[in-house]
């Protein structure tokens, strides 16, 4: 056996896995990410980068690269609800194809239509381009050992069963649903199964076409039954398709599934397709009880698994990984406080069960068309007048997965043990609306800058306080507390009146991940006690 070691040892090479890893790397942090697979996606899942993800990608440099990838940039990204692809069309929600669509008032940027084929390979060589980041695909976690100094991993190369053993500073599991990492510390999950999907691969040139239906990204079908599946295109150029069943039961293998029987339900014909793979999995709505334990930690499916709808499993696994990373980077850098890595379960596991919660609500929508539509597919009046009504109530209520600009960007820490209160009462967490605030917790508000960027660009590598206007107060004394700490703080005068307005103080500190830690109009408390503890040095004051 040969001995490693790791300041960070990051288990699994999923999206949550990566973005850590490059996050790391971004920060200066030398990690080891181990992967049990040979790092190639066999069924891509995540299709939707939303924007709070895009806003991550912004900061680390690869925005650009999501959004050219091969999705193409003219195609429609409607949702549709229909009887099948080749039967009525009951309702449509419009979402412009990337190139015309405008980043919205809240962001400087948008959601993205990126496959998971496609994004993994970019994180992949985002956080590969560090020198002190390793990637070792085809090796496996089995086991390790925590001690107060370190961790220690018993690891496995699955091409020729050698064994290894790994000591890291830290230890965090990206590992998925199953967690290894998870079991082998105990760590319940809480939380009830929602149903048994399948998902149906497969090549079809020409499809819409054929059936007859204006372009959309994401078919939604419903007939006699309800809403039974969805039919989404990953890979227009390559005429990539993916049905999926909503609940197909319990008890069914890739082998037993009756893929011509509902391919045929959801198209309204026949067609001969070339199958690309079948899987079956579970619908799960869990969270897990704690989010660490002292030098391990777990983000993404590892501490959280949500229904699809609403897109947001992947994109909450990312700001795992990114409260985490600069968390770490803080320790390793030395001026973060004990209590720093502590925060993280704080501040990450009440966002995982909003999370969790909302994308379960969003599936019971699909659940309430059950009834008086017998006569969804009849062609007379009757029919007509069913499919007016269902339509309505399908955009609104089913639809509501696809308006959710609060959910993506809106997520606040506002009990965090690092930031401090300033006595106002929190805003609606309201999932399609946002409404920029900078109370401690709430992530900065984006507003474009007299240069042509957004305030977000200036967040990042450390803390920034900003003075809102030409008259805030002097800030110097925070510029000494923070040099005695060592804490990376930039000072920053922004005199943009839109500021002022969703700023609302003159002096706001903003932490490296692009949330406020503290804000007010005097400098009424001493900048060493905020300092301290938004570097989670200790607690809040009394
Ligand atoms: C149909 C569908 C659609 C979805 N759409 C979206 C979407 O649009 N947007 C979104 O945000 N999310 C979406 N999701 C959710 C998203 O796919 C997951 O949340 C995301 O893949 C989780 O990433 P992860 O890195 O935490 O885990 P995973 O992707 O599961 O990666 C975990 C990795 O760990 C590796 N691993 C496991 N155990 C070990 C071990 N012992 N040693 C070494 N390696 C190990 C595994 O091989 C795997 O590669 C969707 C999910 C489904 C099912």
């Amino acid at each position: 056996m040969t001995r490693n070691q790791a300041p960070v040892l990051i288990v699994g090479g999923g999206p949550v896995g990566l973005a850590l890893a490059g996050e790391l790397g971004w920060r200066g942090v030398a990690c080891t990410l181990i992967e049990q697979g040979d790092g190639t996606i066999v069924t891509p899942k995540m299709n939707e980068v939303n924007v709070r993800t895009m806003e991550f990608c912004r900061r680390w440099g690869i925005a650009q690269k999501v959004h050219a990838c091969p999705f193409p940039a003219d195609y429609p990204l409607d949702v549709a609800f229909v009887t099948s692809l080749a039967g009525y069309e009951l309702g449509r929600i419009a979402r412009p194809p990337r190139m015309s669509e405008q980043a919205g008032p809240h962001s400087p940027m948008r959601l993205e239509v990126c496959s998971q084929m496609w994004f993994d390979p970019i994180l992949q060589r985002f956080a590969r381009g560090f020198p002190h980041v390793r990637l070792r695909c085809l090796t496996r976690l089995e086991a390790f050992e925590v001690s107060e100094r370190g961790v220690c991993a018993d690891l496995v190369d699955v091409a020729s069963g050698r064994r290894e053993r790994i000591e890291a500073d830290y230890l965090v599991g990206c590992d998925g649903a199953n967690s290894t990492v998870r079991r082998c510390l105990g760590i319940g999950l809480d939380g009830e199964t929602l149903g048994n999907p399948v998902h149906l691969y497969f090549r079809a040139p020409g499809l819409l076409g054929i059936c007859g239906r204006k372009p959309a990204t994401f078919f939604v079908t419903v007939d006699r039954a309800g809403v039974w599946s969805n039919v989404r295109v990953i890979d227009p150029v390559n005429a990539m398709w993916r049905l999926m069943v909503l609940d197909a039961g319990p008890g069914l293998t890739p082998e037993t599934v009756d893929r011509e029987g509902y391919l045929h339900r959801a198209l309204g014909r026949r067609l001969e397709v070339d199958w690309l793979g079948t899987s079956v999995w579970t619908r799960r709505s869990v969270v897990a009880q704690h989010y660490s334990r002292g030098r391990v930690f777990l983000a993404g499916d590892a501490v959280h698994q949500l229904s699809p709808t609403g897109a947001l499993g992947m994109n909450t696994g990312i700001a795992d990984a990114v409260d985490l990373g600069w968390k770490l980077a803080a320790v390793f850098s030395g001026w973060g406080g004990q209590h720093l890595l502590s925060s993280y379960d704080g501040e990450r596991r009440p966002i995982g069960a909003r999370n969790v919660r909302m994308a379960a609500e969003f599936y019971g929508e699909h659940e309430k068309f059950g009834q008086g539509i017998a006569l969804i597919d009849d062609p007379g009046p009757e029919g007509e007048e069913v499919r007016r009504r269902v339509g309505q109530s399908l955009v609104r209520g089913v639809g509501r997965m696809f308006r959710t600009i609060g959910l993506q960007i809106g997520y606040r820490y506002g009990h965090s043990p690092i930031c401090l209160p300033d006595g106002t009462p929190p805003d609606p967490d309201d999932p399609d609306d946002l409404i920029p605030s900078a109370r401690p917790g709430s992530r900065a508000p984006h507003l474009w800058l007299e240069d042509g960027s957004s305030i977000l660009d200036l967040y990042g590598r450390g803390f920034v306080l900003l003075r809102v206007g030409l008259d805030a107060p002097d800030a110097s004394a925070f510029e000494m507390a923070a040099a005695s700490r060592r804490v990376p703080l930039q000072i920053i005068v922004v005199t943009e009146p839109e500021a002022a307005d969703r700023y609302q103080r003159r002096l706001v500190l903003v932490r490296p991940d692009g949330h406020v830690a503290w804000r007010s109009d005097e400098l009424s408390v001493d900048p060493a006690t905020v300092l301290d503890t938004a570097r989670g040095a200790h607690g809040i004051p009394a």
